[in-house]
């Protein structure tokens, strides 16, 4: 059994595939070629944001966010430590400094009122309310970075209110959440900017790495797609300012086009295979708890998570599961505060416990859009 099963959607779409694939290879522009911008405005209609710019990775596109909002040296920006590296590695990267605030136990994603509760000890140089990182009192807030954990988007509207009370920008990390959407508005169109990434195994995934940046802002669209060609001005070789070599490739381009044709089918399918084994788990296992999606939200269950009681009980379903040749995953072992790569900014076992108890107890299960009914109920019982 398969984690993500990428071969019968491979299956499905080879004849497409091999003719968007065959029709690059006709036109040989292999870098920006029409593939890309092709892409670029079929997906940023479907988002509904004024421009779609394409780049190397889900990274990237996160990096460039940031780089054109100027974040460097002397700033900090929010974020969670229950994310991938990427996150806040693009922060760091920059000579920013990433602040971590906890998450929320159901919904797994940034809490709000723990947001405010950093905001006012940086205010107050208090390290006894709110956990802070080395440098953090000599440094100035510039803005949060919300992630769509498993598909499920973030509480943007509290934390656009909060980054509007403070003069802050707000940026999407979409990775996990193309094709979710609250209260009918498409993931990847909050905050200023959001960032998707095209990693093989995202909802929407291509075959190598690729990402897309989103955004409804003229100036920040016009420095991104600059940025993306080592800030590139009126012509080749002006450069502006400081950028990166950081473009879609137009063969994943193409490869993307040719997936986005069954997209929104997926999406439905997700939503079925999601719905069959919450009924499932309810029936059979109701002591395990659910990534809680909430009213008016569609997760784009990139990953389809659940808590066990204990580390132990995890450890010995994943164990069950695994001899009966089921694969599972945990999504993340160990909270980013506590990741060697960031032991400089001296953060401590127990700052923030909602992460800490989430990385024991958490576990992911097979995940895809064609996933069985049979086999889902074999999984839950396996459990
Ligand atoms: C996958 C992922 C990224 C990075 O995307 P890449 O395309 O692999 O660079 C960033 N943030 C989150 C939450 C992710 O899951």
């Amino acid at each position: 059994m398969d984690f993500i099963d990428l071969k019968s959607q491979q299956h499905r779409l080879r004849p497409l595939l091999e003719e968007r694939i065959g029709a690059v290879l006709d036109h040989g522009q292999y870098i920006l070629g029409p593939e890309v911008q092709e892409l670029e405005t079929t997906l940023a209609q479907y988002v509904g944001t004024r421009h779609a710019i394409g780049c190397a990775s889900g990274t990237d596109a996160l990096l460039m966010l940031l780089m054109a909002l100027d974040v460097g040296p002397g700033h900090l920006v929010l974020t969670t430590p229950f994310t991938f590296i990427a996150t806040a590695e693009v922060i760091a990267f920059l000579g920013a400094v990433p602040v971590f605030v906890d998450i929320d136990p159901e919904t797994f994603n940034l809490d709000p009122d723990k947001v405010r509760l950093a905001l006012e000890a940086l205010k107050r140089g208090d390290r006894s309310l709110h956990p802070l990182p080395h440098g953090a009192l000599t440094a100035s807030v510039r803005g949060i970075i919300a992630v769509d954990l498993f598909g499920v988007p973030a509480d943007y509207a509290e934390l656009e209110t909060i980054a509007h009370e403070e003069g802050l920008f707000v940026l999407e990390d979409a990775a996990q959440s193309f094709g979710a959407s609250v209260h009918g508005v498409p993931a990847c169109r909050f905050g200023h900017g959001a960032a998707t990434s095209f990693f093989p195994a995202k909802p929407l995934g291509g075959y190598g790495d690729g990402g897309m940046c989103f955004t409804n802002d003229d100036a920040m669209a016009e420095k991104l797609r600059s940025l993306r060609v080592h800030g590139q001005g009126s012509h080749r070789y002006e450069h502006v300012r400081l950028g990166v070599n950081s473009r879609l490739d137009t063969l994943q381009a193409a490869i993307l086009l040719a997936k986005w044709t069954v997209f929104q089918e997926e999406c439905r399918r997700r939503q079925d295979v999601a719905a069959r084994y919450i009924a499932l788990l309810e029936e059979i296992r109701p002591d395990l708890v659910v990534q809680r999606v909430p009213q008016g939200v569609v997760s784009a269950w990139a990953q389809f998570s659940l808590l066990a009681p204990s580390p132990e009980e995890r450890d010995a379903m994943r164990k069950r599961l695994q001899k009966a040749g089921i694969p599972t995953a945990v999504y993340y072992p160990v909270p980013l505060h506590r990741q060697p790569a960031f032991a400089y900014l001296g953060y401590r076992v127990g700052d923030f416990p909602v992460s800490e108890d989430l990385a024991g107890r958490i576990v992911s299960l097979p995940m895809h859009p064609h996933l069985e009914p049979e086999v889902q109920e074999h999984i839950v019982q396996s459990l």
